[in-house]
């Protein structure tokens, strides 16, 4: 059976194919504004890269924030649900993953079978997830996906006191006026974003010996991933392409859909 994973984020649409449950292909693209056809485009991709064509799957689930948009989805599953499956999938014994996305981040309580126990979002302000990044980033001139590196580059690392983005914003241009450097203003704003999420963390009160999995495409900022894994004070593990476990949750959920 051919099954397809379609994850809508608010910043990039992944999408997920898989023959029999395995061999897995996928591909992602900005979400942008039209989410119809950028998910057909990104399933038409990775399907390819199979050696399928767009019409192959037999099943197709949507998720993400976007994923009532998606006419040609066989039916919808919540991101939480296909998350925590698709960490369960590659981290059997995980139990506590957390996610950190373009414009939210969660925290996922999971059972041996990967279902959810609890979970806690932060949706409601960019602080602590990808977007603060980026617009970070965008102020000091230098790609989101080298941010981390630069960060850990500073030997003076200077606090950013704005928890908001937009004062956040504000605060960084006028550290760059007074001539901070870039490296160190980024090594602050990685510690602000790693305490939001420690926060979030806490709020569900974790087993200290859960094993830990974390997801999004912020999962691709190794400064991001080695603060949290001291402010925790354990191993964190990193799907190897941490953006996309969502939409494989999704593709394997596929399966068990009964027509
Ligand atoms: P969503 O599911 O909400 O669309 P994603 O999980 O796709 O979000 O994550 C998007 C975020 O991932 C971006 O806002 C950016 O901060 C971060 N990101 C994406 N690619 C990279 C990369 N190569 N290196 C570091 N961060 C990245």
């Amino acid at each position: 059976m051919i099954t397809a994973g379609i994850d809508i984020g608010s910043t990039t649409t992944k999408a997920v194919v898989l023959k029999d449950g395995d061999s897995f292909s996928y591909a992602l693209q900005p979400t942008g504004i039209d989410i119809g056809s950028v998910s057909r485009q990104v399933l038409t991709q990775a399907c390819e890269k199979a050696g399928l064509k767009f019409e192959d799957p037999d099943r197709i689930v949507a998720t993400g924030y976007g994923r009532i948009s998606i006419p040609f989805a066989t039916t919808t599953i919540t991101e939480i649900t296909c998350n925590a499956y698709g960490v369960h999938h590659l981290f059997p014994n995980a139990s506590l993953v957390v996610d950190i996305g373009g414009q939210d981040s969660k925290v996922i309580k999971i059972d041996k079978n990967g279902r959810v126990i609890q979970f806690a979002m932060n949706d409601k302000c960019a602080a602590g997830t990808g977007k603060f990044l980026e617009v970070a980033a965008q102020t000091l001139g230098v790609p989101v996906s080298e941010i981390g590196d630069i960060s850990q580059q500073s030997k003076n690392k200077v606090p950013i006191s704005s928890t908001c983005t937009v004062f956040a914003q504000t605060e960084i241009v006028s550290l760059i006026a007074r001539q901070t450097n870039k490296e160190d203003i980024a090594a602050g704003l990685h510690e602000s974003i790693v305490s939001r999420v420690f926060g979030l963390i806490s709020s569900v009160n974790p087993d200290p010996k859960a094993e830990v999995v974390l997801t999004g495409g912020v999962a691709k900022n190794a400064a991001i991933v080695q603060l949290l894994e001291r402010m925790l004070g354990r191993k964190i593990y990193v799907p190897e392409d941490p953006q996309i476990v969502t939409a494989l949750g999704a593709a394997l959920l596929a399966r068990q859909w009964e027509d």
